[in-house]
């Protein structure tokens, strides 16, 4: 189980939170540590840049191969500082693996120069370009929850952007994020990926030393890292924290929502942000489902597990995250709501049963804040209309999902959701599919992750670059000096141009 340890510490202790046992050190960087990192990086920057996104990504797909063949090995240290179970880390290399193929397969297309048409005809005297040039140092920033698969989210498509990375992972999950350096540095790559371990201190370190932030983490966090890069005039990128809400509708397929539900709420043990916390189900269903939801939860394998799949949810990262998972459980319950299966902590490491919680009430906690466990809080709705305003009612929006028969009633209520993403009759759908955007609303981020293009180009700089289509004169119209002439002239070309109609042509009358 994780101690509490001073944020002065010189190294940093990983232990399994499953079992409490000790599985690694790593050093608590020091600011200046940090700032000679970023130092080195922009350095090596350059020639990355330069190699173009061609060059770059013969550098990423033998990275892909790398972590393909080291997949196994991945896999274990991420249990083993995670307590996670088998199937739920064996996501976290695929998914990277198919990342990398999206952004080293596309970032030649999507960082093409642009050339513009003028807006009008004295544009035509210049040849117009955008271009796309990257921050020069990356900063990012990560939670524990995905300790390999959320660096690669954020570092694969700064990478190929041309820019240079300094990733800073949690304190809890460390390990994960320097096997990724691992296989950069094994692979032969040019030095433009480094880690920086630390605490909180560490982390702001590397915002005063980058030239653009991708956070993920807590809304609180990242509303400091905001500050901080405003203070700066740097840019940043913020995935913060959720509270999604299912809604699922009497005409919906219920084996499948409380098979997806149950899935979508408990995959990680719920310490997903865009995890389902809050379900909303239609009067007329809701006995039925609760009754096929507690079922499915109540036979999940809750345990510690090794490489052979014998479990379906593993431990939560922390002690501190277990014991915010039993106070949501707790206040519900004396609140009025009914655990229908679990409810309660196993004693072993930070395991805590899947829960499912029935007759919740808006007000609750486990409803008003994250949770970021395995539990399920179900809640009863007249109609539809009333489980739109209770999924809106929250300071979070980050995604949400709909159990529906009809699709195009699913597409219809999507459109009135407060929510960066939602899914029908599926949850996570939008998380594996790069071409659209993953962001929260409100409390929940600023910007978004991929996107397509726009998840690429969030991490370079434009450059607008004119160059003359006419031989020059000596001087143009509109410089000095200002004579009468000279400035009537130009400015009755620039009023041609501007303006429509008669008002073309007018003369300045005072
Ligand atoms: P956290 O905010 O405590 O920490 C996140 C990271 O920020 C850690 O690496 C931490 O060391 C670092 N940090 C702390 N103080 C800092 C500072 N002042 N400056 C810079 N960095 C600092 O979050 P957590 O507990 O590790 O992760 C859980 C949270 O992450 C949840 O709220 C969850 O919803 C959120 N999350 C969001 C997404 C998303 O994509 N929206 C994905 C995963 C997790």
């Amino acid at each position: 189980m994780k101690t509490e340890i001073p944020e002065v510490a010189e190294s940093i202790e990983v232990r399994n939170p499953a079992d409490g046992i000790l599985v690694g050190h790593v050093p608590n960087d020091a600011p200046d540590t940090v700032a000679a990192k970023v130092r080195a990086l922009r350095h090596a920057q350059p020639a990355w840049e330069a190699l173009g996104p061609k060059g770059r990504k013969r550098w990423l797909l033998k990275l892909q191969d790398w972590v393909l063949d080291n997949a196994e090995r991945i896999n274990d240290v991420l249990q083993s500082e995670t307590g996670k179970s088998r199937a739920d880390a064996g996501f976290e290399p695929v998914v990277t693996a198919d990342l990398i193929n999206y952004w080293s397969g596309n970032a030649a297309k999507f960082l093409a120069d642009k050339h513009p048409r003028p807006h009008g005809p004295l544009g035509m005297l210049k040849k117009l370009e955008t271009v796309y040039r990257p921050y020069p140092v990356v900063g990012v920033v990560t939670p524990w929850n995905f300790p390999f698969l959320m660096p690669a989210f954020d570092v694969i498509p700064a990478l190929a952007a041309g820019a240079a990375v300094l990733l800073k992972p949690s304190e809890v999950t460390p390990l994960s994020a320097i096997e990724f350096a691992r296989g950069w540095a094994e692979i032969g790559a040019p030095p433009v990926l480094a880690v920086a371990t630390g605490y909180g201190a560490t982390g702001a370190a590397l915002v005063d030393n980058v030239d653009y932030v991708q956070f993920t983490g807590s809304t609180g966090t990242g509303r400091i890292v905001a500050q901080k890069c405003a203070g700066r005039l740097i840019p940043y990128s913020l995935e913060l924290g959720g509270k999604d809400p299912a809604i699922v509708l009497a005409d919906a397929d219920i084996d499948r929502a409380a098979n997806g539900i149950a899935w979508g709420g408990l995959f990680n043990a719920g310490q997903v942000c865009v995890s389902i916390e809050r379900v909303y189900v239609e009067e007329p269903v809701y006995d039925e489902f609760l009754a096929k939801l507690a079922k499915n939860v109540n036979e999940l394998r809750l345990g510690e597990d090794d490489r052979g799949y014998h479990f379906d949810v593993g431990a939560l990262a922390t002690q501190s995250q277990r014991d915010l998972v039993q106070r949501h459980v707790d206040e519900a319950i004396a609140a009025g709501a009914r655990a229908v299966t679990g409810g309660a902590p196993t004693g072993v490491g930070t395991f805590f049963q899947p829960t499912v919680l029935a007759d919740v009430e808006q007000s609750m906690s486990c409803i008003r804040e994250e949770t970021f466990g395995p539990t399920l809080p179900v809640i009863k709705v007249r109609d539809e209309q009333e489980a739109i305003e209770l999924a809106n009612d929250s300071r979070y929006g980050l995604s949400a999902t709909i159990w529906t028969g009809s699709n195009k009633r699913g597409r219809r209520i999507a459109r009135q959701l407060d929510s960066g993403a939602v899914n029908i009759n599926d949850a996570y759908a939008n998380v594996f599919n790069f071409a659209l955007p993953m962001g929260g609303w409100k409390e929940s981020g600023v910007g978004a992750r991929w996107g397509g293009q726009s998840g690429i180009l969030k991490y370079c700089r434009q450059q607008a670059i004119t160059t003359p289509r006419i031989p020059l004169q000596d001087r143009e119209l509109n410089w000095y000096p200002y004579t009468p002439s000279r400035v009537k002239l130009a400015l009755g070309l620039m009023r041609a141009a501007a303006a429509k109609g008669r008002r073309r042509f007018g003369l300045d009358h005072r």
